[in-house]
């Protein structure tokens, strides 16, 4: 039996959700194949074993404490003062946003030498960058909604021209730190006042910053799975319950989402092909979820952005898209397993 373990929680504003998710890739993986080992990272970043997310839930910490032996790439748990080396075959990082979905765990564990679930450092580097990733999206052809980007550093020194610059765009403007998830930091801006509040608002958690044009469009979602010969799911579109798809309708208000998204079969046809371009474009791996803008207006179909490590819960919409699109759950867990496998393989 393989022994995978699951890693959750972590140090981003994400944590919470991290662990909802991690209870039902526990839950997953639970299918008689696989040894789930479950690993809690708390808010400060530290390493914790045989803690299920439920207790982690509750204590906030507990387990034992997990530490790296980088001599003889292993991790290894300290019990009774005594070192227990944990044989690991695969590790699923099931951490969004810093530290888990940007690149620094995929490069500690290839460090490693573990095989783990979803993309690697250059591929979750680039996507957690909302600049970055726009940029070579764009440069690629694929469609983007126009936007400009800057840092702290240029904003203290000339605020008129970066207000300037956003004001080309025309409101309403949407404000993003460029490495965050979770709608964390966004704000709606309709004129300057607002602006300048939201860049301030952006600021205190990146120092890079985003501003795009506000779109008036449907929100369609699309589940990738898959390594060099990616496959996309059936769309999902996501009904806000506020004035956007903001950290409370996410998570608080529960906004309702409908499978397959209410659009066209061209359209459909045409996120699907984009999204797997997409994937492949930033060199990704294993799992993503690709989020779209669809205006209906123009017709136009706009990539919002790429999640490498999306939400996993039972309601989230990376697992319920593919299992609309025939997968079980055991076929995922099997899937999943085997594309981490094969992307180590094929790394050397
Ligand atoms: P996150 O990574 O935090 O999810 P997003 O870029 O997806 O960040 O933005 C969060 C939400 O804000 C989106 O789901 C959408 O509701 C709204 N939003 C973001 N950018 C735009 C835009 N250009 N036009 C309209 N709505 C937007
Ligand atoms: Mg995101
Ligand atoms: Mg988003």
């Amino acid at each position: 039996m393989l022994n995978v373990a699951v890693v959750y929680g972590g140090q981003s504003g994400e944590h919470e959700v991290s662990i909802q998710s991690a209870k039902y890739v526990l839950k997953l993986l639970k299918n008689g194949k696989y040894n789930p080992i479950p690993v809690a990272i708390d808010k400060q970043g530290r390493w914790f074993g045989d803690v299920t997310p439920k207790e982690f839930e509750q204590n906030g910490n507990g387990g034992t404490p997990l530490l790296f032996n980088l001599t003889d790439k292993t991790l290894i748990k300290i019990e009774d003062g005594k070192q227990i080396s944990l044989d690991i075959d695969v590790l699923f990082p099931v951490l969004h946003g810093p530290y888990g979905e940007d690149g620094s765990i995929q490069g500690m564990l290839d460090m490693l030498d573990i095989p783990y679930v979803g993309s690697e450092v250059l591929g979750s580097a680039v996507a957690m960058d909302k600049a970055v990733s726009k940029n070579i999206l764009e440069n690629k052809g694929f469609p983007v909604a126009p936007y400009t980007t800057f840092k702290a550093h240029t904003w203290k020194k000339n605020q008129q021209t970066i207000i300037e610059e956003c004001e080309k765009l025309g409101y309403p403007l949407f404000v993003k730190p460029a490495n965050l998830g979770s709608s964390v930091g966004i704000t709606k801006a309709k004129d300057r006042n607002q602006l300048i509040e939201s860049i301030k608002f952006a600021l205190l958690y990146d120092h890079k910053i985003v501003v795009e044009k506000g779109l008036i469009a449907k929100e369609i979602e699309i589940s990738i799975i898959g390594n060099e010969e990616p496959i996309a799911s059936t769309t999902g579109e996501i009904i806000p319950t506020g004035e956007f798809y903001d950290y409370e309708a996410k998570y608080i208000d529960k906004s309702s989402t409908t499978i397959p998204a209410n659009v066209d079969e061209k359209v459909t046809n045409q996120a699907q092909r984009l999204a797997k371009e997409a994937f492949l474009a930033l060199d990704l791996k294993g799992i993503s979820r690709v989020d779209f803008f669809y205006e209906e207006k123009t017709d136009k179909l706009w990539i919002n952005e790429i999640n490498t490590m999306p939400g996993f819960t039972p309601i989230s919409m990376y697992p319920k898209l593919l299992i609309a699109s025939g997968f079980t759950e055991d076929k995922l867990a099997d899937t999943l397993v085997e594309l981490a496998l094969e992307r180590h393989k094929n790394k050397k």
